[in-house]
């Protein structure tokens, strides 16, 4: 069993096991399940996330409050017709990442990792790294698995709310699971799957929750698709070896206490931020009078 990160690198350390065994090992015991039907469930949500992060990629998926929608599809498009800036596999992560947002805001069906407002950031790093390393199935739920350990480290230890930690606690900590399971995916070490979480945190350390209107969509939306874009690169940076000055579960720590710095008006108040933007109260107005 396991608390925080250094207590999880013990135990791979020790038993000379990966993250996903443990966290497999972990499900079983809590769950009093055997390995097929945890495993079992693991696919069928990874089924769920694959939906999602496709479905809004070729048609219009609008929200009910019409604030956001039809990003995804155009990014596909985008990305597919012309020489784009990122390139074409960063472009289409973040277009899963979009498409997934988009679900959620048109009250569809997603996987909150760790929360429905950050559901894009994980399926589509994870779909993405699966393309790109050509991973079987295996090695991709066992992604799964690393990244709810890791998000369930931060949920013990810090947040995954928005409301009482900001975005950070959010987008910021679904980048953090993604990109750990990835690098386990990459075949890192137990460490760089760590680091690479850490990386994650500390790239958005600080960011606040400002919603228009309260509603899980503006910037929402838009911090899925920079959320995957996060894992990614901090999976790529710890695959290249660079190693994080500070241990993860100090980084959870910290992201902690800037959370509870945050003043009320950014986290999930709609009072600050992009929410109190003159356009940001209009729209709020529009929509609620
Ligand atoms: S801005 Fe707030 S509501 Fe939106 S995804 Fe981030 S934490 Fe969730």
């Amino acid at each position: 069993m396991f608390n925080k990160g250094s207590e999880l690198l013990d135990l791979c350390n020790k038993e000379n096991k990966k993250i996903s065994d443990i966290v497999i090992e972990k499900e079983m015991k809590l769950s009093n399940s055997s390995l097929e039907e945890v495993i079992g469930i693991m696919k069928e949500t990874f089924k769920v996330m694959e939906k999602s992060a496709t479905e809004a990629l070729n048609k219009e998926v609008r929200s009910v409050s019409g604030l956001t929608g039809g990003n995804a599809k155009k990014v596909e498009e985008y990305r597919n017709s012309r020489k784009t800036l990122s390139g074409v596999f960063i472009n289409s992560a973040m277009s899963k990442a979009l498409s997934t947002s988009e679900v959620n805001a048109s009250m569809g069906k997603v996987c909150a990792a760790p929360t429905a407002g950050a559901s894009g950031i994980l399926p589509s790093a994870i779909l993405s790294a699966k393309e790109k390393l050509e991973s079987d199935d295996d090695t991709t739920i066992r992604g799964l698995f690393v990244a709810a350990g890791i998000g369930e480290i931060v949920a013990k230890n810090a947040t995954v709310s928005g409301a009482e930690g900001g975005c950070q606690a959010e987008c910021g900590v679904a980048a953090a699971m993604a990109a750990a399971g990835i690098v386990e995916m990459a075949g890192g070490t137990p460490q760089m799957s760590l680091d690479a979480a850490g990386f994650a945190l500390i790239n958005i350390m600080g960011l606040v929750c400002d919603p228009i209107a309260g509603l899980v969509e503006y910037p929402c939306s838009l911090r899925n698709a920079s959320g995957v874009v996060n894992a990614l690169i901090s999976a790529d940076m710890a695959m290249a070896e660079v190693e994080s000055l500070v241990p993860f579960d100090e980084v959870v720590e910290a992201l902690y206490k800037v959370g509870k710095a945050l003043p009320e008006s950014l986290r999930e108040t709609a009072l600050g931020g992009i929410a109190a933007t003159p356009t940001g109260k209009e729209l709020s107005r529009r929509l609620f009078s």
